[in-house]
């Protein structure tokens, strides 16, 4: 039941070994790079004083800054004709950063979306709808490529236009999709529009959801709506989009595919190795690309290694569903949140939409935080004090998450602004005055 039964279950032994003949050859070839050479001239690097794994810890860390200064071809380790593709991250936070692959390494992402597709129950039978943007952002032709090497009908649907979706599916027999978390609310309002139920009008089983941070309570909501088991996706398109980590059917957790990353969990401020089990910020190494090897690079996600063997067999580690970012944090009256910890608690609200914006206010007497949240249309009857109490309800229990008293605004279904890609769920519209 695996797409590489013997890697997929390498003794983790082996897989150490693994992990160092090929991070000694990454550093070998990302030393070509002028960035990588600069560095490790610097630090001292050499690869052949390597001799186990977690000696790791002593190269220097990437970021994305370093990739931004370096753009767009410091990082290259072969010619500039080499390369036969480049991605660029949708910079939602900045300048894009750009990745460039050669035919190896194009392959090595294909068959690691595959792996990725198999490893959450999806088959070279399945009809496989891929509803998300492509063009530069990695989730397109990422999940094109994957799911034609798993030997998928695979339709490039591409992002938007929910009826045409909806179209698809019903005249291929849709059987699997991806798509982020955030569209499928939108894409069951149009099925209700149309007078449709996904679960009794399509043959829809399998769903691929990731690429924004989401809970468990939406999974779940998703799963029930459409009637699928929905698999979480976890990629960025520096370690080359998706197919980085996946869950698997057991849905407890994501599998690193560490034959082709060595995943490190750091504490974000002290940046110290984390123990097995404890939260902080994901760092990845590639081992297996060639034109632009990135070496433990700081990805911002929050996130934990799960202890303990999967019931699937997989040796390859798992990691926590995204609990945040290191850098999304908001800090409020001297309180660090995390919006996902907002939407864990407006989830647990069967009256609660799928859309919600938080936004931060300067007021006379300090900063605000409103949560403007949309109510599912049943609940929006207009009766003013029910809609009252059900405020105060979820205004208390956000306060017992955070630690801060936010003002709840219930508004109704499809009046927040929806953005056409990953959700927007922060607004900081705090004036900042400067210290005397
Ligand atoms: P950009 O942030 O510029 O859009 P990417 O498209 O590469 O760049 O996005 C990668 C980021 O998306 C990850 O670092 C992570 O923050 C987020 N992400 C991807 N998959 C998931 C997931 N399954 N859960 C939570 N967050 C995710
Ligand atoms: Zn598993």
């Amino acid at each position: 039941m695996y797409w590489e039964a013997e890697i997929e279950q390498l003794p983790v032994g082996k897989l150490d070994k693994l992990q160092l003949d090929r991070l000694r050859q990454t550093l070998g070839r990302a030393v070509r790079s002028p960035f990588y050479r600069r560095q490790f001239a610097a630090a001292g690097v050499v690869a052949e004083r390597l001799t186990h794994i977690e000696q790791i810890r002593s190269l220097p860390f990437t970021t994305k800054e370093d990739l931004r200064n370096h753009f767009p071809y410091g990082f290259l380790t072969v010619p500039k004709d080499g390369p036969v593709r480049l991605h660029c991250s949708s910079g939602t936070t900045g300048n894009p950063t750009v990745v460039f692959h050669d035919r190896h390494d194009l392959d090595s992402w294909a068959n690691l979306v595959a792996r990725s597709l198999f490893c959450a129950g999806i088959r070279p039978t399945d009809v496989f709808q891929n509803i998300c943007g492509y063009g530069l952002f990695t989730g397109g032709l990422g999940f094109q490529y994957g799911a034609e090497r798993l030997g998928a009908l695979v339709i490039p649907a591409a992002a938007g236009n929910s009826r045409r979706q909806i179209k698809l599916m019903q005249d291929f027999g849709t059987t699997a999709v991806h798509a982020i978390p955030s569209y499928l609310f939108r894409l069951h309002g149009a099925f209700v529009e149309l007078g449709l139920d996904p679960r009794r009008d399509t043959l829809l089983r399998h769903f691929v959801i990731g690429a924004e941070p989401h809970t468990e309570g939406q999974r779940r909501r998703i799963e029930e709506l459409f009637g699928v088991r929905a698999f979480n996706s976890y990629g960025l398109s520096e370690m080359n989009g998706p197919g980085v980590a996946f869950e698997c059917i057991e849905q407890r957790g994501l599998h690193i595919w560490e034959d082709c990353f060595v995943a490190e969990v750091i504490d974000p401020v002290t940046l110290d190795p984390l123990p097995e089990g404890e939260v902080g910020e994901l760092v990845l190494t590639t081992l297996d690309r060639r034109a632009m090897p990135l070496l433990r690079y700081r990805t911002r996600d929050l996130t934990r290694i799960l202890p303990g063997p999967c019931a699937c067999g997989r040796s390859h580690r798992r990691i926590d569903r995204i609990s945040g970012r290191s850098d999304d944090m908001l800090i409020l009256k001297g309180c660090n949140i995390f919006p996902l910890q907002i939407e864990k608690v407006l989830m647990r609200f069967p009256e609660v939409g799928s859309n919600y914006l938080i936004v931060l206010q300067t007021r006379k007497d300090g900063d605000q935080m409103e949560i403007r949240v949309e109510v599912q249309k049943e609940w929006f009857t207009g009766n003013m004090e029910e809609l009252e109490v059900l405020s105060r309800r979820i205004g208390h229990e956000v306060r017992d998450e955070i630690l801060i008293t936010p003002v709840i605004r219930l508004v109704e279904p499809g009046s927040l602004p929806q953005s056409e890609g990953k959700a927007v769920r922060v607004q900081d519209l705090r004036t900042f005055q400067e210290d005397l």
